[in-house]
């Protein structure tokens, strides 16, 4: 079988390396590995898959369908799943069967979350939904105002004492953009746990950094840290290389030389099987470089299905892989780098990796590296 045009390959040993640095990292406080967004590009199914493999006990899935998939996929309720982003009119049923934890914002989303288990709290086997209580400390994407959050809190006290739900958590998201606010958002979020602990809340669980913070500061990890970029392997705060913080990539984009014409001067063209429609950004052009053999070549344009390497003197025939980005190993720039490159994140590459790009995974603990390990 020949190599495809392009191709993303996660390397789920790599992953599985990343959160046992991470875990340790945090600890005393839990991981919680974030696959929304398709895990950044890299497949939340597989990802949360290895990641439990591994004893991760703890997912962030963002949305009740990403949630509801890995529960059907087989990631069981000794594992917590929690979304929180939920459109207008949202059905909360199938994930309260799905034992799903709910991040709740507001008293609306709160009454949804309510009516659902009052319809399903006389059938066998009901259990009330476990509830993670937002607080906005200043980044207001959602989470209750400080002035809205004794009303949240009390509401969810007494449908808790109605039988229809369990306090469990309280969190936040902060900006990790500065330390200063941070630390502000940080005691602003302890005045509300102590203000939801004093209105009759149980709060086991406090959470509130993310990858930046929470692998920099001790005192935002509180109980739990969410992390998405760290465990690809993609640093999120600057002027470090995965290495540095103890990190390898996990996905590695390759595709094929298809043609080389000469240029004249001993200059050549290569084409690259990799396009903006692959998710190549086109500002890529005259930033970063495409490795073959080992070799850095600029990349010069971005076309939807190619792009143009241009290089002298080097040999490039049809046939050549071409690695553009990676953890590093063959000479190749990673996706942090291209981001730093092209004015974006590393995420944000990841992420746009098209769905038409086959991801093939490698590694992990998965029946085939079981296989392996037993020398079958
Ligand atoms: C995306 C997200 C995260 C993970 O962010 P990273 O910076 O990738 O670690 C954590 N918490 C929430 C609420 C998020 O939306």
């Amino acid at each position: 079988m020949s190599a495809p045009l392009v191709e993303a390959v996660i390397d789920l040993d790599a992953l599985a390396s990343n959160l046992a640095h991470l875990t340790r990292s945090v600890a005393p406080a839990q991981l919680m590995v974030v696959v929304k967004a398709d895990a950044y590009g890299h497949g939340s199914v597989p990802v949360a898959r290895e990641a439990v493999a591994r004893g991760i006990r703890s997912i962030g899935a963002l949305d009740l369908d990403t949630a509801l998939a890995l529960r059907a996929a087989g990631v069981g309720d000794d594992v917590t799943v929690l979304a929180w982003l939920y459109p207008p009119g949202q059905d909360f049923e199938p994930a309260i069967r799905a034992r799903i934890d709910l991040g709740v914002s507001s008293v609306a989303e709160l009454d949804e979350i309510t009516d659902a288990a009052r319809r399903l709290s006389r059938q066998p086997g009901f259990l009330p939904p476990r509830l993670h209580l937002k607080l906005d400390t200043g980044l207001h994407r959602n989470g209750a105002t400080a002035a809205d959050w004794p009303a949240l809190v009390s509401a969810a006290v007494a449908a808790e004492r109605a039988g229809l739900v369990r306090t469990h958590a309280a969190w936040t998201h902060i900006a990790e953009a500065s330390e200063e606010e941070d630390t502000r958002a940080l005691e602003r979020f302890l005045e509300g746990v102590a203000v939801a602990r004093r209105l009759g809340a149980t709060v086991a669980v406090r959470h509130l950094a993310a990858s930046s913070a929470g692998l920099r500061r001790e005192d935002v990890r509180l109980d739990l840290v969410r992390m998405g970029g760290h465990c690809w392997g993609i640093p999120s705060f600057d002027g470090v290389t995965p290495a540095q913080i103890g990190l390898t990539p996990v996905m590695t984009l390759r595709a094929q030389v298809l043609a080389v014409r000469e240029l004249g001067e001993g200059r050549c063209a290569a084409y690259v099987s990799a396009g903006y429609g692959d998710g190549v950004p086109r500002n890529a052009a005259g930033r970063v470089a495409a490795t073959v053999h080992g070799v850095r070549h600029p990349i010069a344009r971005v076309e939807r299905d190619h792009l143009v390497i241009e290089t002298a003197g080097a040999e490039l025939e049809p046939g050549d892989a071409a690695v553009l980005f990676g953890p590093g190993s063959e000479g190749e720039q990673t996706v942090r780098e291209w981001g730093d490159l092209t004015g974006t994140l590393g995420d944000e590459i990841t992420t746009r990796i098209a769905a038409r790009v086959p991801r093939r995974y490698v590694g992990g603990s998965g029946p085939a590296a079981v296989a392996e390990a037993h020398g079958a």
